[in-house]
């Protein structure tokens, strides 16, 4: 029986998988579960091009990844659990200790737990994951992947905040950047894709529920959206994204609230929702928009403006631009957002083919443009599946 290994990638309320064969990682299945935590879960799962979609009450991570593993088995593409060798997962938070994936032990179930304290939202989900993993596949080694290692080349300068220097130096606090494999793997397909010279100065621009932007020289990471925490930089889905620091305190002293409140409000009742009031989703928002509603219409052009904001900051780090690339729910299929950002970056010579656009092709450039704009679809689960393999030695 061929080896198989196991991409995880979880989140608050989610996990996406992917189940590869090897050597060839060819992708056996790959699927979803939503709404972890609520009555209402479901698990999608697509097996060769077929999607089956089941609806079960998912109490936590272990019950997700408890109906992969049954789903698997009962769908046949794995007839014992001992075929799947091993289990690589994308954890949030590698602090200032993981610039590279690891095998994982207990020092480093130690460490991610540590690292709780800079990720609270994400690091113990995906550590609940691990844990999970190990009750139900125990035979099976495990990898973790650091949504932060590829942004360990940002340098000092960009990653330093006017903070007094004892909170950098005794308490890690400094921008580390998110969404690694994303800007990872659409770097790589880039490069792949138009060659290196092209993609000498780039931004690669993560837009899902969670955005980021990052800043590449080379295709290493110069510069990233996000901050200490994913809550930093563009808004987004749900979260604020940067707001003036003063309005923390003015906020907890005018409502009476506490610290975990404002983490509330900053991470779940801000950004395009918050300030929408409609929805996150900016499928909703376009057609709310289209039809006049004007709330909706006003977050759709903070968001914009806010993406316009961090290019045009980001060629100053690059000093220019050679391709701008679009990824994640967003990036991948909102021409309208696409176009909207791209509309006022005429002073970099960027200049959109509008059919293209329209069409969510590879490359959505003019001829004459003098910036490459692309629309890659990103593959977390990709990468984390090259990282199990080159961790444990695999191939
Ligand atoms: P996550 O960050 O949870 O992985 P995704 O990358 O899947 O999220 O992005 C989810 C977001 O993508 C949705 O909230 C929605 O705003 C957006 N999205 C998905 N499809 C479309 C579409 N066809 N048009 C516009 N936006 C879309």
């Amino acid at each position: 029986m061929s080896q198989k290994i196991l991409a995880i990638n979880s989140g608050s309320s989610s996990l996406k998988f992917k189940l590869y064969e090897l050597p060839d990682q060819t992708v056996l299945a790959n699927g979803h579960v939503d709404r972890i935590g609520q009555r209402n879960s479901t698990f999608t799962f697509e097996i060769h091009g077929k999607q089956n979609v089941q609806a079960e009450a998912m109490k936590d991570h272990l019950a997700a990844i408890q109906a992969v593993v049954n789903g698997l088995l009962t769908s046949h593409v794995i007839e014992h659990k001992s075929e799947i060798v091993a289990v690589g997962h994308r954890i949030s938070h590698g602090g200032r200790f993981y610039t590279h994936p690891v095998r994982i032990d207990a020092a480093v179930k130690a460490k991610i737990k540590e690292l709780s304290v800079l990720s609270p939202l994400h690091n113990p989900v995906n550590l609940a994951g691990i844990e999970a993993l190990e009750k139900i596949l125990p035979e099976a080694q495990e990898v973790a992947t650091f949504d932060t290692s590829f942004h360990a080349t940002i340098p000092a300068k960009a990653y330093m905040y006017g903070l007094p220097y004892s909170y950098f130096e005794d308490h890690d606090i400094r921008r580390y950047g998110f969404h690694g494999p994303s800007h990872e793997y659409v770097t790589l397909k880039a490069r792949e894709l138009f060659g290196e010279q092209q993609t000498h100065r780039m931004i690669t621009c993560h837009l899902g529920n969670g955005a980021s932007l990052c800043a590449e020289l080379d295709g290493k990471s110069v510069n990233s959206s996000m901050g200490f925490t994913p809550l930093a930089g563009l808004l987004m889905g749900t979260r604020s994204g940067d707001i003036d620091p003063e309005i923390i305190p003015f906020i907890e002293e005018r409502f009476h609230l506490s610290s975990e409140d404002v983490r509330k409000v900053l991470n779940q009742d801000s950004g395009l929702l918050g300030l929408s009031g409609i929805s996150n989703d900016v499928r909703d928002l376009s057609e709310a928009a289209h039809e006049g509603n004007s709330r909706a219409q006003l977050a759709l052009d903070v968001y914009v403006h806010q993406i316009q904001q961090y290019i045009g900051a980001y060629t100053t780090d690059l000093d220019g631009l050679d391709t701008l690339v679009f990824t994640a729910g967003v990036g991948e299929h909102s021409a309208i957002v696409r176009q909207a950002v791209c509309a006022q970056l005429g002073y970099l010579g960027v200049k959109l083919d509008e059919a293209k656009n329209q069409a969510n092709a590879l490359s959505i450039e003019a001829p004459d443009s003098q910036v490459k704009v692309a629309v890659i679809p990103t593959d977390e689960e990709s990468i984390i599946a090259r990282d199990i393999i080159q961790v444990l030695g695999l191939n």
